[in-house]
């Protein structure tokens, strides 16, 4: 790019939240050499890197790894990042107006789609982002107790990767988690369960089952628990076979295959069942004081006017009896204060990353953008997120050229750091962040494990020596 539409201050950008697409925009915006752009990046918890850390199943070590390249791009002489900042309480939109020529949204989707059937709110009925959270010893679900005693029959529904994460880690005998950095208390609660059965149910058929290849493969390579598939759940209906011929989805193909290949080889006599289900729905959640039981729709497939396959219930119903149900249908973004939303989707409408004052309106909130999946939806692997931010922070840098930002009163890092000091002195810069980590790694070394995270926000801001006071109150 050649100029900054006559912008003569430093150029500043802020990030809010840490997430995978947030760091992949302030990679792509600390990698211009003209304008040089400084990004300052905002998180509600002490703790970067979002559903990295959050949501990633506590055994998928690999995967995590891409923290490694977050700590490079957070090395970046003019990245600062802030954490136990929270957007809309500590800060407001209008606050980092008065600093910032950009504000990039990168706050991902926080809750989790509902299925509006009775009984969802019973004791026992919970949330898979819930469950996923709280292994993950996300500071939010650090008080959820999940009590596997007494528990033998589970339900998760859905078939997506989160499902399988899920069913997975209930699957897992605690020898084969303990390495991992699953929270502490997960893992106690985690050798004290009696699950004994894992349904896992989707409202199609194998062929649109929304799980990955080695995702489906690895429920069929736990120590302890065997993977069951009934014939009739693994076979095609005539619309699935067709479908797929003519479609050639690869990914598809294969996960009928693996499918298939467990219907092959049966139960083999260990301790636990993941049960694959399809075509049912849940329609009722039944108990009197807690989960007991669920009334399953048994579903037949229709291609609807788009050319999709879509369920329709059969009037067939069967009662499946289950002590906990996991609602794995999808996350959902949450509003943010004093920025447009888009209810129906649970994200900020945008034009290619520009934040748009309404839903198909036309009008774009100048200097305001978002990223991940807070602005496409909660779909898509990590490395999805990496175009995603390119495209977003492309926009910024044509409004910048153009002149088409925000006009902050004061871009120095000392006045941005006064307001910090003033809202929350307790807020925490990646160098503190590093020593938590460290200190993390190291209590997970000296007993074997990878590491033994911090679960709430007290106890790490003790760790750091620093007070959770919160002085002063935004505009
Ligand atoms: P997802 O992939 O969208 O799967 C949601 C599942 O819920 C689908 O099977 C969907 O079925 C089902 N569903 C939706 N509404 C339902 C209803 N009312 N009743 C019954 N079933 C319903 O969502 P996710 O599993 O939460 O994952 C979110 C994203 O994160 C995905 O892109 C996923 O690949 C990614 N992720 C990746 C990994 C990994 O790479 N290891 C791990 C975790 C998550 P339909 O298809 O019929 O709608």
């Amino acid at each position: 790019m050649t100029g900054t539409g006559g912008i003569d201050s430093e150029i500043r950008v802020a990030i809010i939240g840490s997430g995978p697409s947030g760091f992949y925009a302030a990679d792509h915006l600390l990698k211009q050499n003209e304008p040089q752009i400084h990004v300052d990046m905002y998180e509600r918890l002490p703790t970067p890197f979002g559903l990295v850390r959050g949501g990633v199943a506590p055994d998928h070590e690999k995967i995590k790894s891409v923290t490694k390249l977050y700590s490079r791009i957070a090395a970046h002489e003019r990245f600062s990042f802030y954490g136990n900042i929270e957007f809309g309480t500590d800060v407001t939109r209008w606050d980092l107006g008065d600093h910032y020529h950009g504000l990039i949204y990168a706050t991902g989707a926080q809750t989790d789609r509902k299925l509006g059937i009775p009984g969802e709110d019973l004791p026992n009925s919970y949330a898979a982002t819930e469950f996923v959270g709280w292994y993950n010893g996300h500071p939010d679900y650090h008080d959820y107790d999940f009590e596997l005693r007494g528990v033998r029959r589970v339900a998760v529904i859905g078939v997506g990767n989160v499902a399988m994460d899920v069913a997975r880690i209930l699957g897992r005998t605690p020898e084969e988690l303990y390495e991992t950095d699953i929270a502490d208390y997960a893992l106690a609660a985690l050798r004290d369960s009696q699950v004994e059965e894992i349904y896992v149910l989707g409202r199609r058929g194998p062929a649109q089952a929304a799980f990955s290849n080695p995702e489906i493969k690895e429920l069929g390579e736990l120590a302890d628990t065997d993977i069951i598939v009934d014939c009739d759940d693994a076979s095609l209906d005539e619309l699935s076979a067709t479908h797929l011929k003519k479609a050639r989805d690869r990914s598809a193909i294969r996960n009928v295959k693996i499918l298939q290949s467990y219907v092959d080889r049966g139960a083999t006599g260990k301790s636990r069942r993941i049960i694959m289900r399809f075509l049912v729905s849940p329609t009722e959640i039944l108990g009197s004081e807690k989960v007991e039981a669920m009334k399953l729709a048994k579903n037949e497939l229709y291609l609807d006017e788009h050319g999709n396959l879509r369920p329709r219930a059969t009037g067939q119903y069967e009662l499946l009896p289950v002590d906990m149900i996991f609602r794995s249908v999808g996350y959902r973004g949450v509003p943010l204060r004093d920025v447009p939303f888009y209810d129906r989707w649970g994200t900020i409408p945008n034009d290619r990353g520009r934040v748009l004052t309404r839903h198909e309106g036309r009008e774009v909130v100048a200097g305001n953008y978002v990223v991940g999946w807070i602005k496409r939806g909660p779909t898509g692997i990590i490395g999805t997120n990496k175009p995603d931010a390119v495209e977003t922070a492309n926009c910024l840098l044509a409004d910048l050229e153009a002149g088409q930002v925000l006009q902050p009163i004061d871009t120095r890092e000392a006045t941005i750091i006064d307001m910090l000091e003033a809202r929350k002195p307790a807020y925490i810069t990646f160098d503190d962040w590093q020593v938590l980590d460290e200190i993390e790694i190291q209590r997970g070394a000296a007993i074997g494990r990878s590491r033994v995270k911090f679960t709430t926000v007290e106890e790490m801001l003790e760790a750091l020596g620093k007070t959770t006071e919160l002085v002063g109150a935004p505009k």
